[in-house]
């Protein structure tokens, strides 16, 4: 038997004020059980992470610091975002093991034993996928389906109703944070880092007390940003139909051309629809080049690490 990992728990917070203190109960409990289980060392932590609150929520960890010395908190300057206050957790903690759960325990903390079991199976990413999407409102279900599809035709890997709800050993941490790119869009990039990997199943409970710090403008925004910070399929399309457009306008010209052969036109038309056709094709085709290039500049800005290497053998 290898030795007993040390476990963090890494959990954002934005205006959590109203859930904080039952939730802070709960993963003590959750945390003492698993230290009596002799699945986690008994210096494992919970690291609550303050995203810029304009509530108490600061004060709540503070408090609970105060009480329970494996609780600390990290409080940014501002608001950031949930993806950029979980790295902020997740580079500023040193553990063996970090699972990353939401602050209203939404994610079924019981299944943290799970992974944890898993980790222990030989698995360096486990994530936590939900069973079904009956909590969630008709909209939020099917607008989750088709972000996967149109992520999935974009040549985006990512892993279906999973959300931030995961384990990642230390290593996997490391090599996350050798990925250079300030969009970070944690969901697609941790598939990227590879080893191995599985998944726990779950159900998603409802959100006890507070409401939701993801409403529709953000979560619009964030898809948006899942999209073009990982894809450059839209860039690519622009040449191709710039492509389509150029051959349909010499086509639409050749019969310009005809129809003014044949005498069936007024004065300036054969001209004017010539050098419309012709230039809006060119335009498009154009436009499409210098979206090659910003393609290839996107790639190079990223700056991801070339290969990522699991095993040597020595
Ligand atoms: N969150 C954050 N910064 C933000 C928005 C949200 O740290 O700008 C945190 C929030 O406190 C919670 C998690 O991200 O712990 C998920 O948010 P929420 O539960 O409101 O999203 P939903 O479950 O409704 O998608
Ligand atoms: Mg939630």
């Amino acid at each position: 038997m290898q030795k007993t990992a040390q476990l963090a728990l890494i959990i954002p917070c934005y205006n959590e004020e109203e859930i904080l203190n039952s939730s802070i109960t709960k993963l003590n409990k959750i945390l003492a059980s698993l230290i009596k289980q002799n699945l986690i060392s008994s210096d494992s932590r919970i690291v609550l992470v303050n995203d810029g609150s304009k509530d108490k929520t600061w004060e709540i960890i503070e408090n609970a610091h105060k009480k329970h010395p494996h609780i600390t908190g990290i409080c940014l300057s501002r608001n950031f975002g949930h993806q950029e206050a979980l790295l902020a957790g997740l580079y500023n903690t040193k553990a063996d093991i970090y699972i990353t759960l939401d602050a209203d325990l939404q994610d079924d903390p019981s299944v943290i034993k799970n992974m944890i079991k898993e980790y222990y199976n030989g698995y360096e990413i486990v994530y936590g996928v939900r069973k079904k999407r009956t909590t969630d409102t008709f909209f939020k279900r099917n607008s989750a389906l088709l972000f996967y599809k149109i992520m999935k035709i974009l040549g985006v890997e990512l892993v279906a109703n999973h959300a931030d709800f995961r384990l990642l050993s230390s290593r996997a941490v490391e090599t996350m944070s050798t990925f250079k790119e300030k969009n970070l869009f944690l969901r697609a990039v941790v598939p990227l880092v590879g080893y191995k990997s599985t998944n726990v199943y779950y159900d998603r409970l409802e959100r006890t007390a507070g409401t939701t710090k993801y409403p529709l403008k953000k979560m619009i925004l964030f898809a948006l940003k899942g999209i073009s910070s990982f894809s450059a399929v839209p860039l690519h399309l622009i040449t191709l139909s710039g492509a389509l457009i150029s051959l349909l306008s010499f086509f639409l010209m050749i019969w310009t051309f005809i129809a003014y052969i044949n005498d069936s036109t007024i004065v300036g038309w054969a001209s004017l629809m010539s050098a419309i056709t012709f230039f809006s094709g060119i335009t498009i085709l154009f436009m499409g080049i210098i979206g090659e290039y910003i393609a290839s500049i996107f790639i190079e800005v990223k700056n991801r690490p070339l290969y990522i290497i699991d095993k040597v053998l020595k």
